[in-house]
């Protein structure tokens, strides 16, 4: 198949034994409900929501100005889109995709006669109830899959773990307030202590309704001014929506209490680092103050801070607290992630590297090929230590073994 790489010797031996490894998903944005999911509209555009989508934006393709993160506005037009798919198709982002199409739809490639077809047959005939369980469980062998948003999947679902978005993202909006507001049933929120101390309890009730983690982001390392962030804060209460770059200073601040109750409720807490537009405002290195004046904090670095993946690196061998996810890497930056655990080896105690998260929001199917380029990236890596006689293979296996299964389940407790 194209899309897939030969791989030989130590490398096979590894591939091979993660295909019945047992694997935690760290990280998704799929809905909590499968319900949800069946019932999405299947448009052409969906398919590559959000990341080729990204890459065909990069390349050109014409979004319209005002809603171009609504990919459904990819045209289905051919010429139209050959012209910018030709130009996508080798990104990690198309590999993944171009892999779970020959799994589901036996062709590895869109041309003019297929590629209605493995839209609107394919990935709409899949929609359908049982798909999770066929896919994730079935499929590539994940226990446990942790999605991502503002709301928790049903605590005895057999599948889904929840990991909720934390009142970092509520702060910025009106809309947010009222979330709290009307989550926890209390009068208007006027104050800045207020809205923590409303946060606060929000997340003790979030724990006890099942959620294992909340999400925030890193920031701009530049310091932060309370004088500025209470400023944003009288503009939210005047009405006004800020965008996360205006939002940052208040943003901060709510997350620095996150982080405390964290810490007191025992529960870890989740960090977007790097990858998006201007990666600097989500800079990984701004961890570093963040874990240090919050050492109770259990803080999982997603993403690598791609780029800056020797700074991620850096940062969880010296601080106790961070731990490396590598959810959506191996899509971003496939052979930076290889390299990187090459250099992480040497570097990060074994504990602390959780191998994979899909990241995806629709299509599932690209789950698998996403869980493919994870498998083949850490059997390379991997294989480079047993073939310099660093390791032997069993022990190669063993460490396989941790970063896509016991680290994180340790890690979450499921
Ligand atoms: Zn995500």
């Amino acid at each position: 198949m194209k899309c897939t790489q030969p791989l030989t010797g130590t490398a096979r031996k590894l591939f091979e034994f993660s295909q019945d490894m047992p694997v935690i998903d760290t990280h998704e944005h799929l809905p909590i409900k499968e319900e949800y999911y069946v019932n999405m509209p299947t448009e052409f555009g969906n398919l590559f929501n959000p990341y080729c989508a990204y890459d065909l934006y990069s390349s050109g393709m014409d979004f319209p100005r005002d809603q171009w993160a609504a990919f459904v506005c990819i045209s289905d037009d051919w010429d139209q889109f050959k012209r910018h798919w030709d130009r996508i198709k080798y990104s990690s982002y198309a590999r993944a995709l171009r892999i779970s199409m020959q799994k589901y739809f036996g062709v590895d490639d869109f041309t003019r006669e297929n590629y209605l077809d493995v839209v609107l047959k394919g990935v709409r005939d899949n929609q359908r109830p049982g798909i999770y369980q066929k896919i994730l469980h079935e499929d590539c062998h994940i226990e446990w899959s942790i999605p991502c948003s503002g709301a928790l999947p049903d605590k005895d679902d057999p599948l889904l773990k929840g990991n909720i978005s934390s009142p970092t993202f509520f702060c910025t909006s009106p809309q947010g307030f009222k979330q709290l507001e009307g989550d926890m049933n209390c009068e208007p929120i006027r104050s800045l202590d207020t809205f923590l101390e409303v946060s606060r309890a929000w997340m003790v009730k979030q724990k006890e309704a099942g959620a294992i983690e909340f999400k925030s982001k890193a920031f701009s390392t530049a310091k932060v001014n309370r004088d500025d962030a209470l400023l944003l804060f009288q503009r939210v209460i005047a009405g006004e929506s800020l965008n996360e770059t205006e939002a940052a200073p208040l943003m901060s601040i709510v997350r620095e209490e996150v982080a405390k109750v964290c810490a007191e409720i025992d529960i870890p807490l989740a960090l977007h680092t790097g990858v998006w537009g201007d990666y600097r405002e989500t800079d990984v290195e701004d961890v570093i103050g963040l874990c240090s004046r919050n050492p109770d904090t259990r803080l999982d670095i997603y993403h690598l801070g791609i780029p800056n993946a020797r700074k991620a690196i850096q940062i969880v061998k010296n601080f106790q607290n961070t731990y490396l996810n590598l959810c959506w890497s191996h899509v971003v930056a496939s052979e930076m992630v290889t390299n990187t655990l090459k250099e992480a080896f040497d570097m990060v105690p074994m504990n602390k590297i959780f191998a994979f998260g899909a990241d995806y929001v629709y299509a599932i199917e690209k789950v698998y090929g996403h869980l493919y380029i994870a498998r083949e990236n850490v059997s390379i890596a991997l294989a480079d230590r047993v073939d310099r006689n660093h390791l032997d293979l069993d022990e190669a296996k063993g460490i396989m073994k941790m970063w896509f299964y016991d680290n994180p389940k340790d890690f979450y407790r499921i």
